[in-house]
């Protein structure tokens, strides 16, 4: 029966398949005559899913279907009358589901908060109205800083500020304390005052009350926070005050990138360097990479801002792709920390702690100064041991040992998450055990008895699990009744310490021979960052590295030119190695509990691969760095294209030919495009 022109909608569901779904329009209230108009694109849509209900996203319109028109279902209804998603936004969304080669419902579903993806009795209370028809925002105010910029900071200010209005990125490399935050607060009132919208973009852990609070100072309100720990209405309302226009700055860390916003202005990426821009898992976009382009778009300047600039960063400084802003100094009479390499097989040590190190931390401590201990590696130690025969604690689970958590009476595998009570005595042979190495609880109790009238505090993610307790240890610190903070990787996130002298670094040498290329790009920023929180006001700041190569090139330029002198270094060994920025990666990762079977698939996939016909080196199946983690074997593929276009073309044929490949029972395989961890 010819029912007149077929108006299919293509709709985006929260699926791990790699497609969307037909669906032909609601029927009409009238009659059983489908509706002809068509909705338009981006908006929620209601629609039968197997036995249930779902809302996806309308991303498409279509006149014919490779559905047999027998099995089309129609939607139950349109939600929106127009869609949820600014232009640039929406576009930008399907861009990514593109490029990173992952389900576009996934990515649309990553966008929206799930407050406005459940199907209830009254969906239609969560209605959404779209940001062309947005109320108007009241006027914000921006509070005069009392901060006087210094000149290199107006500049950087100015030179902001006279590109609002079109595309242009900015690197802002500026030292630790050089007061970025304040150029990013002085562009944003720039940008503000013109009726625009904002968007701050910071890492994971660096999204403090302190910081919010810093922008709620400076501006009278519109100010929205999106971050993973909003419970589900409060992101609904973030996100709907973002997307509505009401909010007109909007703060967040990684995903407030996919966040709907139709008067964007201005972009801040503030630590773009950092890890956590990157997913790990499910949807893996770079927020950094996306607010690029999302810029480009939107025809915004974007900032991005750090004292260890990523070298991928640096390297678009370098091709004038972006325009440098430096502030090299800080403010007032503080002066850069002084680095010195402490030889570890020359000194004697106490449970990791080096003679000069413990002599530095006396000397600053009686001066009046606050001390940072600094140990990438968290628990009392990360093995126990049995001098007798040697047998240690494993992981039943991991390729790996346990960590010896004391003060919770645990053994704790940090990868799978898995914990026993700490045995009394070795399980072969009934001899005592030994912890072995040291974790931050441990450098705490050493420093407990070597200080004893010096009060600690600890900043780890076993100390700062839970609501507030992060922020309870950075007051701790900020009032002076700390004076010893020893932690992780946490304390470089952009805390400002302002009466700390001394930086110890425990271990550098963690990262200076790990197979990842990407390992002394890290171990550099970590060091820099670290050493930045030492000296902050008017007190010299020292910095000691305690190491077992103090020969090692990257320490010695590192140390003797900075993290400038060793980017120069590194981005050459990268560009003779043919590693990123000079070529793009992309990985197949894949997991399973048959590691024969897995590798036979990564083969079958790597032979398929060589079939498709682009210049593209595919290296492996090798064995990841953890060969079994929570009892799966883990493998992977890596491949490498001279260029984004080739490797694109590659993908875009391999990965529906690697989706048709039979693979072992429970078998989990993913796409990493542009992967910040290649091991
Ligand atoms: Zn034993
Ligand atoms: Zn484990």
């Amino acid at each position: 029966v010819d029912k007149g022109i077929a108006l299919i909608l293509r709709v985006a569901l929260d699926t791990p398949l790699r497609r969307a779904f037909d669906y032909l329009p609601p029927a009409g209230d009238s009659a059983a005559e489908p509706t002809l108009a068509a909705p338009p694109l981006g908006v929620r849509v209601r629609v039968p899913f197997g036995r249930r209900q779902m809302i996806g996203v309308l991303i498409g319109i279509a006149g014919e279907s490779e559905v047999p028109a027998a099995k089309l279902k129609a939607a139950h209804e349109i939600l929106d009358a127009a869609s949820v998603f600014d232009p640039v936004t929406f576009e930008l969304l399907l861009w990514a589901a593109d490029y990173y080669h992952h389900p576009v419902g996934e990515v649309i579903a990553a966008a929206l908060p799930v407050a406005l993806r459940m199907v209830r009795a009254r969906a239609a209370a969560n209605r959404v109205s779209a940001g062309q028809a947005a109320p108007t925002a009241a006027p914000i105010e921006c509070r005069p800083s009392e901060v006087i910029l210094t000149s290199e900071q107006a500049q950087v200010v100015e030179a902001i500020g006279a590109s609002l209005g079109g595309y242009r990125a900015h690197l802002l490399h500026g030292v630790t304390g050089s007061g970025k935050t304040e150029v990013y607060l002085r562009a944003i009132a720039a940008a503000v005052a013109r009726g625009d919208q904002a968007l701050v973009l910071v890492p994971e852990i660096a999204l403090t009350p302190q910081l919010v609070e810093r922008f709620r100072r400076r501006f009278s309100g519109g100010i929205a926070v999106l971050h993973s720990a909003l419970s589900g209405t409060e992101r609904r309302d973030a996100w709907r005050a973002a997307q509505s226009g009401l909010a007109v700055i909007v703060i967040g860390t990684r995903s407030a990138v996919l966040c709907s916003l139709p008067r964007l202005g201005l972009i801040v990426v503030d630590e773009e360097h950092d890890a956590s821009y990157k997913q790990q898992e499910g949807f893996r976009y770079s927020a950094r990479d996306l607010a690029v382009l999302r810029a480009q778009r939107a025809r915004v300047p974007i900032v991005l801002g750090s004292a260890t600039p990523s070298l991928e960063t640096l390297e678009n400084a370098a091709q004038a792709r972006y325009a440098t802003l430096k502030l090299p100094q800080r403010p007032g009479t503080a002066r850069a920390p002084r680095l010195h390499l402490v030889d570890l097989r020359k000194h004697a040590s106490d449970q990791g702690l080096s003679q000069p190190a413990i002599q530095a931390i006396g000397r600053h401590l009686a001066d009046g100064g606050q001390v940072i201990v600094f140990l990438n590696r968290r628990g009392y130690a990360p093995a126990l041991f049995c001098n007798q025969c040697g047998w240690a604690a494993s992981c039943a689970h991991c390729d790996a040992r346990m960590t010896l958590h004391r003060r919770a009476g645990q053994l704790r595998c940090h990868h799978c998450g898995a914990a026993a009570p700490v045995p009394a005595t070795c399980s072969n042979c009934r001899h005592d055990l030994n912890p072995l190495g040291q974790g931050t609880e441990r450098v705490e109790e050493t420093l407990a008895r070597l200080f004893p009238s010096a009060p600690r505090a600890r900043l780890d993610r076993d100390t700062a699990a839970g609501r507030g307790a992060l922020e309870a240890v950075l007051q701790r610190v900020h009032r002076g009744e700390a004076r010893i903070l020893i932690g992780t990787q946490m304390l470089t996130k952009g805390h400002d310490f302002p009466d700390v002298s001394l930086v110890v670094i425990l271990d550098a040498d963690q990262g200076l021979f790990a197979s990842d290329f990407r390992a002394t790009e890290r171990l550099a920023q970590t060091i820099t960052q670290v050493a930045g929180r030492a000296g902050r006001a008017s007190r010299p700041g020292e910095v000691l590295i305690q190491t077992e190569f103090p020969e090692h090139p990257l320490l010695v330029r590192l140390i003797r030119d900075g993290y400038e002198g060793f980017a120069a270094s590194a981005l050459a060994e990268r560009r003779h190695a043919e590693w990123p920025p000079y070529s793009r990666l992309a990985m197949l990762r894949a997991e399973a509990r048959d590691s024969l079977a897995l590798d036979g698939f990564l083969a079958g996939a790597a032979d398929r691969g060589r079939g498709v016909g682009e210049s593209v080196k595919i290296l492996g199946p090798a064995t990841a760095l953890m060969a079994r983690r929570a009892d799966h074997f883990r493998a992977h593929l890596l491949i490498e294209a001279a260029s984004r276009a080739v490797l694109q073309r590659f993908l875009a044929r391999w990965i529906p030919v690697v989706e048709t490949l039979a693979g072992p029972p429970g078998l989990r395989w993913s796409i990493d495009v542009d992967p910040l961890e290649v091991d």
